[in-house]
């Protein structure tokens, strides 16, 4: 049996930035160092912070004092507003893709266009990229959402930066048929766009793929949905304990590719535990 690990799996520019931002600004303020939500969507990462400080707190107003980090995905417009008000230091680690497609997001609201953005609604990234709109904005997921949208004279398009590329052209397609004039950026970021790639030609090639990240990790289960069209076989896991031999049975290539916020060494973890349930099943 062959395991083959995608290139570029694991950990993005932006998610490894923002671990580091995270370790220095632990070692600089050391106490009351805070993140809304988790840093990154990985429990690992987010355990060796705690170990140095770095603790997670619900909202904005669970934090008296000290430091607040911004996560990679960004935070609401409001919410950037509050930390300042209540005079945090801010740490602001949205990865730059983020910050361009939030940009986007604005400046077209303000140019008078109806802005439809394709993602998540309930993902943190679409929630502060929906809080730059100026105006109306339309969170879809899919095209089928669109279906009984009547349509707008000037409509812009903005992706969540995890989109599929795939999803993204049939929703433009979709506005170009109902909008009068229509702008749409391509803020998927590289990263994603690169993981996805490599993660579709894998597909094609192996008879069982494991895609590796934070079981609520958007472009973890985008990847795996992306696999899963061209290969039934394809599994999602977090952690090594999460393999089942019966998976591996008469495979003879494993494809394995990891998400944007997975470390290597988990990644690495889990490919041994691949080889490890193969030699035991
Ligand atoms: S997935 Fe892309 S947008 Fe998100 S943090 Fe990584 S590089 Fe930035």
């Amino acid at each position: 049996m062959e395991v083959i690990v995608a290139k570029h799996a694991g950990v993005c520019f932006g998610v490894k930035r923002a671990i580091d931002m995270a370790f220095r600004a632990a070692r600089k303020y050391r106490d009351h160092v805070y993140t809304i939500g988790p840093l990154i969507h990985n429990p690992q990462v987010v355990e060796q912070l705690k170990e140095v400080g770095v603790t997670v707190q619900g909202g904005i107003d669970d934090i008296a004092g000290g430091t607040v980090i911004f996560r990679s995905h960004g935070v609401p417009f409001r919410l950037a507003q509050r930390a300042r008000e209540k005079g945090l230091r801010i740490v602001d680690a949205t990865c730059p893709f983020v910050k361009r497609a939030q940009k986007f997001a604005r400046s077209l609201s303000r140019k008078g266009y109806l802005v439809i953005l394709v993602g998540d609604e309930s993902h943190p990234e679409v929630k502060g990229l929906k809080s730059y709109v100026e105006g109306e904005a339309i969170v879809v997921g899919t095209p089928k959402e669109l279906g009984h949208w009547a349509g707008g004279k000037k409509v812009g398009v903005v992706a969540q930066t995890t989109q599929s590329l795939e999803n993204f052209r049939e929703i433009v397609a979709l506005c170009l048929e109902k909008a009068g004039e229509i702008r749409a950026y391509n803020t998927i970021c590289d990263a994603t766009a690169l993981r996805q790639k490599e993660a579709l030609d894998l597909a094609h090639k192996v008879d069982c793929m494991i895609v590796i990240g934070g079981h609520n990790s958007a472009n973890t289960k985008r990847l795996a949905e992306i696999c899963r069209r061209i290969l039934g076989d394809t599994y999602h896991v977090e952690r090594v304990e999460e393999l089942k031999p019966p998976w591996f049975r008469r495979k003879g290539r494993i494809g394995v590719v990891g998400g944007a916020s997975t470390p290597s060494w988990v990644i690495e973890e889990i490919t041994e535990g691949i080889h490890r349930t193969v030699s035991q099943g």
